[in-house]
């Protein structure tokens, strides 16, 4: 579709339409969910839909301004004339209204999640292409973040070192330069009794890559999925070869709950690695099990019915309501890392800690307390009752090999006794 519209944007921008001064913009609109829509509703009435959508803004803009139907969830916009970027903006709050009135299933909103990127002229009467692409590009970045992008000349190279870096990953993980490092969990009296993998990426010629600066593009980009099951696959292959049966902790994004994949991934991974499913946890974090609350929380129950263990990873950071706390299927609580470092120093945090352990033990979950630096941290945590510990007091994430030299020697079976 993309070379015809260039085509027509061409024409346009040479057109008597747009010689009467200002600035002109490309609005491009899409309709993410338009496939969904189409299953869901019916073809024939999700066409109908954007199609009276299409007249809806026709009549609505202004005489001048040219509505056309790029793609079947694809919109173009021709504004000429716009006395700059906040006249643009407005435009696009037009539209966006026109679009919440008019997307609308018997009467109610269908809360779609639309995608608007939007570029403005200066560019010369002959280069429709080059306006076109800023618009595509803005729209990839409004995709991406979740609201209307208007390029102001950077989008196009944002998309493009984007999808460098998608490239990139996608390569590294085909060349296994993603590695699962683990660093100990300890009980109350400081044995090692399971290891949490954490991913990073051994670039060559680069210093190791951490998550932070990874798994986020991971999300964007869409290879967090492969990405997880690969850890989850890597990360139980060592387990099963240490010589102590250690519990296992696999850091599990909100984007795996959304499908019964993680079930037969699971699954598949028990039986490939006759890993006893106990020994398995996966760590959700609050705010992914948020998103879509019935969907994920019965996801939860079926993954725990195979007999691993849920664990809600850095809570306390997430908002969630007591309410919906006391729903969620889950065996173990952490104790985010940001109240338990000052928890000797700050009275508030010492009883948010306190409060969580009640909390937590009321509902039978077990604890465990993230982010524990010191010894007298550790031992406060003991005597408060904390189940489990882990932190730079106990051991950094490592390279198995490392891990196993250092936590899993005979000699070692005790790293912190009585701390
Ligand atoms: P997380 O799951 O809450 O992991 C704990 C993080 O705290 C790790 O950072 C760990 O190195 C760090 N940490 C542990 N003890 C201490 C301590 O005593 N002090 C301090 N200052 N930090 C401590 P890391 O490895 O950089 O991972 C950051 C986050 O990235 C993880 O937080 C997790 O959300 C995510 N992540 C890591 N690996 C994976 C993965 O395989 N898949 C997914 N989806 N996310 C991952
Ligand atoms: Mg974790
Ligand atoms: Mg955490």
């Amino acid at each position: 579709m993309h070379s015809e519209l260039g085509g027509q944007v061409d024409a346009w921008l040479q057109s008597s339409a747009v010689v009467s001064g200002g600035q002109h913009a490309m609005v491009l609109l899409s309709i993410p969910q338009y496939e969904q829509m189409g299953l869901a509703l019916g073809y024939a009435e999700t066409e109908a839909l954007v199609s009276n959508l299409r007249l809806a803004l026709e009549s609505e803009l202004r005489r001048q301004d040219l509505v056309i139907q790029a793609n079947t969830d694809t919109l173009a916009f021709l504004l000429p004339a716009l006395n700059g970027i906040g006249h643009l903006e407005l435009a696009l709050s037009k539209v966006q209204r026109i679009c919440d009135e008019r997307l609308r299933l018997e009467g109610r909103p269908l809360q779609l999640r639309l995608c608007l990127g939007a570029a403005l002229t200066p560019v010369a009467h002959d280069e429709g292409t080059v306006l076109l692409r800023r618009a595509h590009a803005a729209m990839i970045r409004s995709r991406q973040l979740g609201e209307p992008v208007i390029d102001q000349g950077h989008a196009l190279s944002s998309v493009a070192s984007g999808w460098q870096r998608h490239l990139m990953m996608a390569q590294a993980l085909e060349a296994g330069e993603f590695e699962p490092y683990f660093q100990p969990k300890v009980d109350s009296v400081g044995r090692v009794i399971g290891a949490e993998a954490l991913l990073r990426w051994n670039r060559p010629g680069h210093d190791l890559t951490m998550p932070d600066d990874f798994i986020p593009q991971a999300e964007a980009n869409g290879l967090i999925l492969p990405l997880t099951w690969y850890v989850l696959k890597a990360s139980m292959a060592r387990c099963m070869t240490w010589q102590r049966p250690l519990t296992l902790s696999v850091n599990v994004p909100a984007a795996a709950l959304t499908s019964d994949k993680i079930l037969l991934e699971v699954q598949d991974g028990l039986a490939i690695f006759d890993m006893p499913p106990e020994r398995l946890t996966l760590e959700v974090t609050e705010s992914g099990i948020m998103h879509d609350s019935k969907a994920v929380l019965a996801l939860l129950s079926r993954l725990r019915a195979l007999g691993i263990r849920i664990s809600i990873d850095d809570f306390g950071t997430g908002y969630s309501s007591f309410a919906h706390f006391r729903d969620i299927p889950a065996d173990e609580l952490k104790i985010d890392r940001c109240f338990v470092t000052n928890m000797l120093t700050s009275e508030v945090d010492a009883q948010i800690v306190k409060s969580m352990l009640e909390l937590a033990h009321n509902l039978g979950l077990s604890v465990v307390a993230e982010g524990v630096e010191t010894a007298a941290v550790a031992s406060r945590l003991t005597s408060w009752g904390c189940d489990q510990m882990q932190g730079f007091y106990f051991g950094r994430p490592l390279a198995e090999s490392d891990f196993r030299s250092q936590f899993l020697a005979p000699a070692q079976v005790a790293v912190r006794q009585g701390a």
